[in-house]
C-alpha cells in the first residue's frame, strides 16, 4: 500500500535539485552510460523498464543503445518532466512514461531488460530494491538483465580524529573558557545519526569485509527487512578507532546463462549520498562516489593496537515507525570491552 511516507519520498523527487545533483554526479551517470553501451547487443531491440525513471536520462541512454521499447516509471511528479524531455528529443514512439509507482502500474508485455538507480545510503537506505524486485517479479522474461546486476555493501573500521577534535574536543576550550560540559551533548548531536564523509584510505584501520551481497536475479523482497552480518577485523595499525564506514559497489552483468559478457562488469564503488539536515525530508545527496561513505560513530574512541581484534555484528532493518527508515544495530566487543550502538538513518 502507499503510505503517507510515500507520498512524502515521492515529492523529494519532484523536485529540481536531487535529479540535478544526481545527473550532475559524472561518476553515478557516466558508469550506467557506460553500461548500457557495453550491452547494447542485449539491449537491441528489446523492451527495457526503467524503475523510477526520474527525469528520464536512463530511459533515454537505452533507446539511445537501440532499445524498441522504454517503460520509463516514475510514481513522484518529476515524471511531467520525463514526458516533456522524451517528446523534446523525438522518442516518444519509444519511450512511454507511466506516472505511478511499479507496484500499480499496468505493462501488458513482458521485459528483457530492467535498469534502475535504486542505491541510496548504506545501500538499503530508502528501500527501493524492494520495488526493483516487485518489478523483476512482474515483468522480466527468464533469462532477462537486470541493471546493475549485482551490489555489494562493506565496512571496516575507521579512525578519524579530525572529526572527533572538530565537533567533540573543541568543547575543552572555548574563548579560555572550559567547556567540556557540552561534550555529552555534542557526542549525541554528532554522532546518533550515520554521517556521510569523504574519508582517505589512512583512516581506514583494515581491510573491509561484506556486510551483504546481493544477486538482483535472485534477491527477495523479506531478505531486505534485516540484514544481519557478523564481522571481524584485526587492526593494522595502532589508532582511535571512532567507528565503522560503509560504502557499496554495483556490477552490471549480463545473466550466467547468457553468452559472454559476464567479464565485462564496470563497478561504481560508492557509498552515496548524505542525509539532508531537516528530519523531514528523504532527500539524498550525492557526493563523489569513489569517496563518499556512511560513518557509523561511536560515541567515544576507543584505542586499539596494530593486530587488535574488533569483533560483532551489524544488523540493518527496515524502521517499523517509517519504511523507508533504516536502523542500525551495531554490537561490538575489543580487548574485553563491549557495546552496543543503536540508530537510525531518517
Ligand atoms: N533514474 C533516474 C532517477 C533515479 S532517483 C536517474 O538515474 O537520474 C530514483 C527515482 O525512483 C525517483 O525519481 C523516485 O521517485 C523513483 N521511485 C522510487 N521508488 C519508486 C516506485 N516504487 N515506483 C516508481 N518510482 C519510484
Amino acid at each position: 500500500p502507499c503510505t503517507d511516507f510515500d507520498v512524502a519520498y515521492f515529492h523529494s523527487y519532484a523536485h529540481v535539485g536531487i535529479h540535478e545533483e544526481m545527473i550532475k554526479d559524472r561518476a553515478r551517470t557516466e558508469t550506467y552510460k557506460e553500461a548500457i553501451m557495453q550491452h547494447q547487443s542485449f539491449i537491441q531491440g528489446k523492451v527495457v523498464v526503467d524503475v523510477g525513471c526520474g527525469t528520464g536520462i536512463l530511459s533515454i541512454f537505452c533507446a539511445q543503445a537501440g532499445a524498441k521499447r522504454v517503460y520509463a516509471v516514475d510514481a513522484s511528479d518529476i515524471a511531467v518532466q520525463a514526458n516533456e524531455v522524451v517528446k523534446a528529443n523525438g522518442l516518444s514512439d519509444k519511450v512511454i512514461v507511466l506516472h505511478g509507482r511499479v507496484e500499480d502500474v499496468e505493462i501488458d508485455e513482458e521485459v528483457d531488460v530492467i535498469i534502475s538507480e535504486w542505491m541510496g545510503y548504506m545501500l538499503l537506505y530508502e528501500s527501493m530494491l524492494g520495488s526493483v524486485i516487485t518489478a523483476r517479479d512482474r515483468w522480466l522474461k527468464p533469462g532477462g538483465l537486470i541493471l546493475p546486476s549485482h551490489a555489494t555493501l562493506y565496512m571496516a573500521p575507521v579512525s578519524h580524529p579530525d572529526r572527533y577534535s572538530h565537533s567533540i574536543d573543541f568543547w575543552r576550550n572555548v574563548y579560555g573558557i572550559d567547556m567540556s560540559a557540552m561534550m555529552q551533548l555534542a557526542k549525541q548531536c554528532a554522532f546518533e545519526e550515520p554521517s556521510v564523509e569523504s574519508i582517505s584510505g589512512e583512516n581506514v584501520l583494515t581491510w573491509p569485509e561484506v556486510v551483504k551481497h546481493i544477486d538482483c536475479q535472485t534477491v527477495k523482497i523479506q531478505e531486505l527487512d534485516s540484514v544481519i552480518a557478523s564481522y571481524k577485523f584485526k587492526s593494522m595499525m595502532r589508532a582511535p578507532m571512532h567507528g565503522f564506514g560503509f560504502w557499496f559497489d554495483v556490477e552490471f552483468s549480463e545473466p550466467a546463462s547468457s553468452p559472454a559478457k559476464t567479464t565485462s562488469a564496470t563497478s561504481v564503488a560508492s557509498g552515496s549520498s548524505s542525509v539532508s539536515p531537516s528530519r523531514e525530508g528523504n532527500h539524498k545527496k550525492r557526493s563523489n562516489p569513489s569517496d563518499a561513505l556512511t560513518i557509523v560513530y561511536l560515541y567515544d574512541p576507543v584505542d586499539v593496537e596494530q593486530d587488535q581484534v574488533i569483533e560483532g555484528s551489524v544488523t540493518l532493518s527496515q524502521s517499523k515507525e517509517n519504511r523507508r527508515f533504516m536502523n542500525i544495530h551495531l554490537e561490538y566487543s575489543s580487548a574485553g570491552r563491549s557495546f552496543v550502538k543503536e540508530s537510525v538513518m531518517r
